[in-house]
């Protein structure tokens, strides 16, 4: 089964869409903070025990990955590092630390909505999740919501870029006064 395939788990797609849909929320939360749109849900037995958004950058804080977040909220939670028998629904493919973060907290799986060709560390540039080797697999599910997952993720690199242009005009503009 290649990268973006749906990968049927015997839960209904329809439950895994409604998961995702919570975690393209908080994704646009992200958004609204202009931060990166990731966001991300924890869910065990059917239900959603944490939930986190891309901080990075409000924060000043590498580690305020969505997903980052979202374990130390489930943690705290469960009263347990382990969080063996959940499953998390991230809107973008996870990077290498977060990768990381859900071996290290044995996740059962990771649902995913889209790739990210430059920093997935889930099957685009290496699947840590699934390696030989480790003490600990976590099932990877790709293409939950993929279209609306990446369209945020599109819209909002437009929007940056468009800003970024207008801000390199207005120096250029500001300059040329004080010539
Ligand atoms: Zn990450």
């Amino acid at each position: 089964m290649g990268l973006g395939e749906y990968n049927f788990a015997p839960r209904e797609r329809k439950q895994d869409e409604k998961f995702m849909r919570e975690a393209i929320r908080q994704a646009k939360k992200a958004y609204a903070l202009g931060e990166s749109p990731i966001g991300c849900v924890i869910v065990r037995d059917d239900k959603i025990i944490a939930r986190g958004y891309n901080r990075r950058t409000t924060d000043h804080n590498t580690l305020a990955h969505a997903e980052v977040i979202a374990i130390r909220k489930a943690c705290k939670k469960e009263g347990d590092w382990r969080l063996e028998g959940c499953r998390m629904y991230v809107t973008l493919e996870p990077c290498q630390m977060c990768a990381g973060a859900l071996l290290q907290c044995r996740m059962d799986e990771v649902i995913i909505g889209c790739p990210s060709p430059k920093s997935g560390c889930a099957g685009s540039i290496i699947n840590l999740l699934e390696m030989d080797g480790w003490n600990h697999k976590v099932k990877v599910t790709f293409g939950v919501l993929e279209e609306e997952c990446a369209g945020l993720m599109k819209q909002f690199f437009k929007e940056l870029r468009v800003r970024v242009k207008e801000e390199k005009e207005a120096a250029r503009a500001a300059q040329m006064q004080e010539k």
